[in-house]
């Protein structure tokens, strides 16, 4: 009886003239491929592993998640329990999507979970593992398997696509502590935690038409995959927080999506009940959001995106005997092997890179902004992001690329791993130049003004 009140009201709203097609539904689809590696591999993340994989705690799983508005643009979010997506693999995907389905690269946004706990792909960071030719080939092979996967996922998605309503809202939930600030050693003993941290749980609620049953929930967390440091195959707290809300509305899809959460750690960590009890805390955030009345708000089916590249750049190459130093005497094995691999760049093609390609979106989801940030990015910036966009913006890190990490001016200056020391593993000689961050805030607030966002005028100006 309700739905068919529901159906006569849309036909009535439909029937009412001009903005007819303003308050047409959204359409959106979901897609989803198994990525659980089925031979022993090595997993990503970690130095310190020996070796390869041992079976599997949950499956790994590509989702794709597909909307379209009520003028026909699409917009595609594919999720992963993946350490990052290269630069490589994301063009791979797009070119397929571009050829196979007309989605063009501003349409598309990937984003890994950074569980610790899953395969190698890609050709990065490969210096901190021990890989033989045969471990190389399986890389290889699994990073072909992850396009695929992806590719499958996100025509499933848009081959799935059905009207549906979509709402937006932010939940909370507090695991993620700041790891620069409150060293891990002590975290028992610490009763006040040091920010900056975002506790913020951003929410896309997909209901059926009627509003009634919810179909998809697309959700996010600002905060390291890295409960887990041991030998099976696990999406971490992210991988448990998905099975959570699955488990509880059968045929619902749950897709996690990384914030800006390279300098948070869920502390404390290391064990497989403390993995769950963050999946589970994080899950019961989101389903707050679903099931609080009035709460998350509904989003008219009008989708604007803008999408922009940045180019960001090093200090100066360090001389060469520096380099030569750290590959002959470094007491880490890794940053030896790193440096090496620096020099044989540098013989090969007469120098090294300084420079970086930064990729970043913005999307208007019926007046919702989400901003999607490339690198492992340092919550410093979601929280830059929502002083311009608003508290409710939704950020999303770990997108498109894993360049580097992607450090403010302040934490470049404070050095330490997120603003210096992990460069070397990245492939880069020396640490970003402290303009990173106007050069994408920059980009930012530019793109916000293509996509229809509302920028806060008074903002504290880009350093
Ligand atoms: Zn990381």
């Amino acid at each position: 009886m309700w739905s068919k009140w529901i159906s006569f009201l849309t036909v009535l709203a439909l029937a009412s003239g001009g903005t007819a097609v303003a308050q047409q539904v959204w359409k959106v689809g979901v897609g989803r491929v198994n990525i659980t590696p089925d031979e022993p591999m090595w997993m990503a993340g970690y130095a310190a592993r020996d070796h390869a994989a041992e079976g599997a705690i949950h499956p790994l799983w590509i989702k794709a998640i597909a909307l379209e508005d009520a003028g026909g643009n699409r917009g595609v979010i594919i999720t992963a329990d993946l350490l990052g997506f290269t630069a490589k693999m994301t063009g791979e995907i797009r070119d397929r999507l571009r050829t196979e389905r007309g989605i063009q690269p501003g349409q598309i946004i990937l984003n890994a979970s950074h569980t610790h706990s899953g395969p190698v792909v890609g050709r990065k960071l490969l210096c901190i593992y021990p890989l033989d030719a045969a471990a190389e080939n399986q890389v290889e092979r699994m990073t072909a398997r992850v396009v695929d996967a992806a590719v499958q996922a996100a025509g499933d998605a848009i081959d799935n696509l059905s009207p549906a309503r979509v709402f937006a809202a932010n939940g909370v939930c507090r695991f993620a502590v700041n790891r620069r600030n409150n060293p891990e050693a002590e975290i028992d003993g610490l009763s006040e935690l040091k920010g900056p941290s975002d506790h913020a749980v951003p929410v896309l609620k997909i209901t059926d038409p009627e509003g009634k049953q919810v179909r998809a929930v697309l959700f996010g967390y600002a905060c390291h995959a890295t409960v887990l440091s041991g030998y099976q195959w696990c999406g971490d707290y992210p991988g448990f927080a998905m099975i959570a809300l699955e488990e509880a509305a059968p045929g619902m899809a749950a897709l996690f999506f990384q914030g800006c959460g390279a300098n948070q750690n869920p502390l404390p960590r290391r064990s497989v009940p403390l993995a769950r009890q963050y999946g589970r805390e994080l899950a019961t955030a989101v389903q707050r959001v679903l099931e609080e009345e009035n709460y998350a708000r509904e989003l008219p089916a009008e989708l604007q995106q803008a999408y922009g590249v940045a180019t960001i750049e090093t200090e100066a190459v360090p001389p060469r005997e520096t380099l030569e130093k750290i590959a002959r005497e470094h007491g880490t094995p890794y940053m030896r092997k790193a440096a090496a691999e620096l020099l044989a760049i540098w013989d090969r093609d007469g120098r090294l890179p300084e420079s970086a390609e930064y990729p970043m979106h913005m999307w208007n989801i019926g007046g919702q902004p989400l901003v999607a940030f490339a690198g492992e990015t340092v919550v410093d910036y979601a929280l830059r992001a929502k002083k311009l966009l608003g508290k409710d913006a939704f950020v999303m890190g770990y997108c498109d690329d894993i360049m580097s990490y992607i450090p403010t001016a302040d934490i470049i200056r404070e050095g330490g791993y997120e603003g210096e020391s992990s460069q070397l593993i990245y492939g880069f000689a020396a640490k970003w130049r402290e303009d990173i961050e106007s050069r994408i805030c920059g980009l930012l607030v530019a793109l916000a003004g293509e996509a229809g966002c509302h920028v806060t005028p008074d903002a504290e100006p880009i350093p």
